[in-house]
């Protein structure tokens, strides 16, 4: 269907991270996105993690009147999503000029290496390092815990990562998914072309894989979300990194399966613009360009031991940071 270009809201998801584990960061970046009016928070499929972004929506959600759903990641398979880094901070040499440190977004490492829990598995810092000392490991939910995690968690709705070539491995986790029994409101399926890691695919091979899930998912009778993943966790790196999502969907928004079409990897504050003017997406998910812009005030905050809510004038400047941020989507 061509939409055309107007203020008309669109759904808007906040990305906080798979492997994102910064819990005073997420409660914090839930209450901002809240009150600036985001439709589902989509977190890391842990007990504590959950809780704390409930706190933050609870917050917003008595002075703001929004009341975002709440979506858990899990992934069928290897993802980069769901990664962490890591080093051994003893074999660094003192001259080192850390570069490692400096291109990480979330201030994660230090003299004692990568702090787990604020590290959400970007990679920029992979690459730094001339001794190639940083790696990656997989930092994902075993197949055995999910049912009971989502019986403990019970989210709104859950996204499911997932890879052209990992089918078999799809029909599981839907299986699990069933047989938990979690009433969900929505199920995503997020997937795109650079997952593959040898040989990319091609927009056709996404689009059979998205229609082969769908056969899979149709008999739940959930309305379900197809999320194009342009270049995932770039959204900060430069404006331009848009335009993966952006081909993505032009190339293959219009013969998804039934559902609502939502763009994310590397959407920014450009994507908007970015696209042409008679064809929108249902919907736009922010992860690292919504977490980015709010970074700087939300460390002060953390830096004194306390929540952003504790600093009223600075909330209230990062709702408005915030509103700003998902203006082209909204009509209010
Ligand atoms: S740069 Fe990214 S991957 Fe590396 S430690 Fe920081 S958050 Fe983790
Ligand atoms: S760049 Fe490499 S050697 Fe230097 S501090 Fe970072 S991990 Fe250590």
């Amino acid at each position: 269907m061509i939409k055309t270009k107007n203020k008309k809201d669109k759904w808007i998801k906040l990305i906080c991270g798979a492997s994102n584990e910064d819990i005073v960061a997420i409660e914090d970046l839930c209450a901002i996105y809240t009150a600036a009016g985001v439709d589902c928070i989509d977190v890391a499929a842990e007990e504590s993690i959950v809780r704390a972004a409930k706190k933050g929506i609870e917050w917003a959600k008595k002075l703001f009147k929004n009341s975002p759903g709440l979506m858990i990641s899990i992934s069928d398979g290897n993802d980069i999503h769901f990664r962490k880094a890591k080093f051994d901070p003893f074999k660094c040499p003192p001259y080192c000029p850390r570069p490692c440190e400096k291109v990480c977004p979330t201030s994660a490492i230090d003299n004692f290496g990568v702090k787990k829990s604020k590290c959400y598995g970007c990679g920029r810092c992979l690459n730094s390092c001339p001794l190639n000392l940083i790696t990656d490991y997989e930092y994902n939910l075993s197949k055995d815990d999910l049912a009971s995690t989502l019986q403990k968690i019970k989210p709104n709705a859950v996204e499911i990562h997932t890879d052209i070539k990992r089918l078999d491995s799809f029909i599981k986790v839907v299986s699990i998914l069933k047989s938990s029994e979690t009433k969900l409101d929505k199920i995503s399926i997020s997937c795109g072309l650079n997952q593959s890691a040898k040989k990319s695919a091609q927009p056709e091979d996404l689009l059979k894989a998205l229609w082969e899930r769908y056969e899979i998912l149709n008999e739940l009778n959930i309305p379900l979300i197809w999320q194009l993943d342009g270049r995932p966790m770039s959204g900060d790196l430069a404006p331009t990194t848009s335009r993966d999502a952006i081909n993505l969907f032009e190339k293959i928004g219009s013969d998804l399966p039934p559902g609502l079409v939502q763009l994310a990897g590397g959407t920014n504050e450009k994507t908007y613009e970015l696209l042409k003017t008679n064809n929108l997406p249902d919907g736009i998910a922010f992860g690292s360009s919504a977490r980015k812009i709010m970074q700087p005030i939300i460390e002060f905050a953390h830096k004194n031991n306390k929540k952003l809510y504790e600093y009223p004038d600075k909330m209230a400047l990062a709702i408005k940071k915030a509103e700003k941020f998902l203006e082209p989507w909204k009509s209010s």
